[in-house]
C-alpha cells in the first residue's frame, strides 16, 4: 500500500486527515474517497465541480475533505436518500459521473459485505486495517461509475426573501409559512 494516491492525497496522509477532520478512521470515507478518486478521473479538469451524495453519512466528509464542496459554500449537495453512491458534475456544463456500489458483488467481500450491512448496528468488527485493506482490493469491482449529465443544477442561486417571524422576531425565509420552522412546531430546543 506504499505511496497509493486517492483523488490525488497519498494514501498515508489521508489517514491521518481522515482522522483530523472525521475523528476516526472510517471505512465509509475511505470507500468514499475511492468512488470520489473515479469519479474525479473522469470528469477531468472542472474549474466548476460540484458534487452530490445521496447519503448523509461518511461520503459527505470524503468531498469535503478532498474536493473544494463543501455544504457551506454551496457545492456539494446532500440528498438523504440513503444511498451510497455520489456524483461529481461541471455545474456550467451539467455533464458528470456518478458512481455507486455494486452489490451483488459485494458477497465476494466478506469484510466489505458485513461492514456495509451493518450499518447503524455495533457487532464485532474488524480492525480498519484488515477492512481497508479488503475495500482497497475490492474497489475496482465493487465501484461502478458511469457518465451521467445532471437533469438540472441542484445548488440554489435564486435569491430568497426573508422578513421576521411573528413568534419569535427572528429572520426566515417567507416562503416556508407564517411563521419559522421553530414556530411552527418543529423547535429543537427550548430556553432553560
Ligand atoms: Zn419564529
Amino acid at each position: 500500500m506504499k505511496n497509493r494516491v486517492i483523488a490525488g492525497v497519498d494514501y498515508e496522509s489521508f489517514l491521518v486527515q481522515m482522522e483530523e477532520f472525521h475523528g476516526y478512521r472510517s471505512p465509509g470515507m475511505l470507500v468514499g474517497a475511492l468512488m470520489l478518486d473515479r469519479v474525479l478521473a473522469a470528469v477531468g479538469e472542472a474549474p466548476y465541480l460540484n458534487v452530490v451524495c445521496e447519503t448523509v453519512v461518511c461520503l459527505p466528509d470524503a468531498v469535503q475533505l478532498l474536493t473544494p464542496c463543501t455544504i457551506g459554500n454551496g457545492f456539494l449537495q446532500l440528498l438523504d436518500w440513503g444511498k451510497f453512491a455520489l456524483t461529481g458534475y461541471d455545474r456550467q456544463t451539467l455533464k458528470g459521473e456518478r458512481a455507486w456500489l455494486d452489490y451483488d458483488r459485494m458477497a465476494e467481500y466478506p469484510l466489505v459485505r458485513g461492514w456495509f450491512e451493518r450499518t447503524g448496528q455495533r457487532k464485532e468488527k474488524p480492525p480498519f486495517q484488515q477492512l481497508a485493506e479488503e475495500i482497497l482490493a475490492a474497489a475496482p469491482v465493487l465501484i461502478r461509475h458511469r457518465p451521467v449529465t445532471m437533469l438540472r443544477a441542484l445548488k440554489k442561486s435564486a435569491p430568497v426573501t426573508t422578513g421576521p417571524c411573528p413568534g419569535c422576531g427572528e429572520s426566515y425565509p417567507l416562503h416556508l409559512g407564517k411563521a419559522c420552522p421553530s414556530c411552527m412546531g418543529e423547535a429543537y430546543c427550548r430556553p432553560v
